[in-house]
């Protein structure tokens, strides 16, 4: 059987204070600016894009079902570390994946730079060949919030298969 899964998600880009530099992380991956993605964790939009898309696809609930910002346990946490955490879950039901395909959504920075290095991230954490993994950057043309530079926006589409 194959499914499809569909996850989105956007943080807020600032600064941070001093004792805290938020920090622009996609799929792990730092991607040096002058402002990071706000958020209860460490704010990785596409990490978490991506959780909803796999577990959305094996219904298996969503990222906030499965680590509840109510939690001081995921305060500040590794998305990447949840996200693996997520497709262990996904994995345990049966599933594997075909392919993920991204789009990161923002102003600034630029994402191709880093590309594979985000793919080889994803690779890693849902163990499939970055062949299978692709991750694509737009801008807003300067339209709305995403468009300002206020914001950092993630779409995120998978398929997975099990043998039933
Ligand atoms: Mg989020």
């Amino acid at each position: 059987m194959i499914r499809t899964g569909l996850g989105y998600d956007i943080h807020r880009l600032e600064r941070g204070s001093p004792g805290k530099r938020r920090r622009f992380l996609l799929a792990g991956v730092e991607i040096p600016f002058s402002k990071g993605e706000t958020g209860h964790s460490d704010g990785d939009a596409l990490a978490h894009a991506v959780c909803d898309a796999i577990l959305g696809a094996a219904g298996l609930g969503d990222i906030g079902e499965m680590f509840p910002p109510s939690e001081p346990a995921w305060k500040d946490a590794d998305s990447m570390a949840l996200l693996r955490k997520a497709f262990a879950r996904v994995k345990q039901a049966g599933w594997r994946l075909v392919n993920l395909d991204c789009v990161v959504i923002c102003e600034k920075p630029k994402v191709l730079p880093y590309r594979d290095a985000i793919r080889n991230s994803l690779a890693e954490a849902l163990e499939a060949g970055i062949d299978r993994i692709f991750v694509k950057g737009k801008t807003k043309e300067g339209l709305g919030p995403v468009g300002k530079g206020k914001a950092v926006e993630v779409l995120a589409q998978c398929l997975i298969e099990n043998q039933g």
